[in-house]
This record gives C-alpha cells, sequence and structure tokens, in this order.
C-alpha cells in the first residue's frame, strides 16, 4: 500500500469531524496531496468514518485516474483536485456540513471577518459560490473561482470547504471558520456587528503568518 502515513493522516482528520462536531455520519469530506508524488487521497463516499482503516482511503493522481483504492471516492472528486490544480500553495481540501456556516450558505451571504483569530486565519470574507448540481459543468470551477486567492469558500445550500498547505490548517481554518460563524449569528442577533475593513483583516493576516510568535513560518 502506498502513502500509508498520509492516508492514516487523511482518516485522521475526517475522524476529528465528527468531534468537532462539523459533519454527522457519513457527511464531509477530506481531501490532501502527496507533494512528492502530487498523488491525491480522498476518503471513500458515503462511509462513516469511524469504521474505516487507511486502507479504505482511495489515491488517485491528479487528474482523478485511480492508481490505488477498492471503494469509490468521494462524489465530487473534481471540486476537490479543482482547488489544488488552482493552487499550487495548498494541499489539503476539509469539506464539511457545520450547521452556522452552511446557514450562510443558505441565506446566500458571504461571512464578514469579525474575529481576530478568523482574520488572522482567513485574511478576507468568506464568499458564497452559488448552488450547483454535482452534474453540473461548473461544479468543478465555479467554486474554485469565487474562493479565489482566500482560503475558504461555502457551497450555496451545501456547507463549507477549507483549504490550507496541509491537513492541520485546512482542518484548523473548518473549525474557525465554524466558531466565528455561530460568533457572528449570536453577535446579529444581540445588536450591530463590528466588522473589520478588507485592510485591517489582510494586516492581521499577514502580522500574524509573518512575524508573531516564535515561528517564522508562513502559516498558508
Ligand atoms: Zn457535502
Amino acid at each position: 500500500m502506498i502513502l500509508e502515513e498520509l492516508r492514516q493522516k487523511v482518516l485522521d482528520t475526517a475522524n476529528l469531524l465528527p468531534k468537532f462536531g462539523l459533519v454527522w455520519m457519513a457527511g464531509g469530506t477530506v481531501c490532501a496531496r502527496d507533494p512528492q508524488t502530487g498523488y491525491v487521497i480522498v476518503t471513500p463516499s458515503g462511509m462513516p468514518y469511524e469504521a474505516l482503516t487507511a486502507s479504505d482511503m482511495i489515491v488517485t493522481d491528479i487528474n482523478m485516474n485511480l492508481i490505488e483504492g477498492k471503494n469509490r471516492p468521494s462524489v465530487a472528486l473534481n471540486l476537490w483536485t479543482g482547488f489544488l490544480l488552482a493552487r499550487p500553495d495548498i494541499n489539503a481540501v476539509v469539506h464539511t456540513h457545520s450547521a452556522y456556516a452552511t446557514a450562510f450558505s443558505v441565506i446566500n451571504e458571504s461571512i464578514p471577518i469579525i474575529t481576530e483569530t478568523q482574520a488572522d486565519w482567513f485574511g478576507q470574507p468568506i464568499p458564497v459560490a452559488p448552488y450547483l448540481s454535482v452534474e453540473d459543468k461548473r461544479f468543478s470551477s465555479l467554486p474554485v473561482e469565487v474562493m479565489g486567492t482566500g482560503f475558504a469558500v461555502l457551497l450555496g445550500q451545501h456547507g463549507p470547504i477549507t483549504v490550507g498547505k496541509s491537513l492541520e490548517h485546512a482542518l484548523e481554518r473548518a473549525v474557525t471558520l465554524e466558531e466565528a460563524a455561530h460568533t457572528y449569528a449570536i453577535a446579529r442577533s444581540i445588536g450591530n456587528s463590528l466588522i473589520f475593513t478588507d485592510q485591517m483583516a489582510r494586516s492581521s493576516f499577514d502580522y500574524y503568518h509573518n512575524r508573531y510568535g516564535q515561528r517564522n513560518e508562513n502559516l498558508d
């Protein structure tokens, strides 16, 4: 079995999605690219994560040709590989159905930057891509275009997608996004929310990624 370590990391990340309350049952998807081979590892379609082992993950190339795996991959594999193809700077994609972020996709409203933690991880508001059926020709390209240079997009009437240079970063963004959406929903119900300007959000992001703490690591 090839890429055993990364297969296990994909599965470990998938198992954390229900633990963080971001998906239920077999919902969501985790996908990662191995930087050495360029191969893509993705969770199988419609199988509860708890029962899976590393051998249940599917390995394809970036054009979705099967390299190794016995299960059917996520039905939206063309979308996950679409993000990886468009963004050489990222290696991981996490998709969830977390309730508050999904609620904003239902009212078709982007999530502004409202807290410093959210600014640090995203640097710009989280847009909504219009709802598209998985069979629509634009399904694999439009959400990628809407996300642009950002790190998250809401699939209309479906749920959020977050990306990162590693699985850890894509997962942390999924958790941070849900926390921000939850906070924003509460804040709107009790008063007028203050919103970061684009410049405030960008400068917070730049500070966190370039100068914060002990590291000199780019967190993208
Ligand atoms: Zn979904």
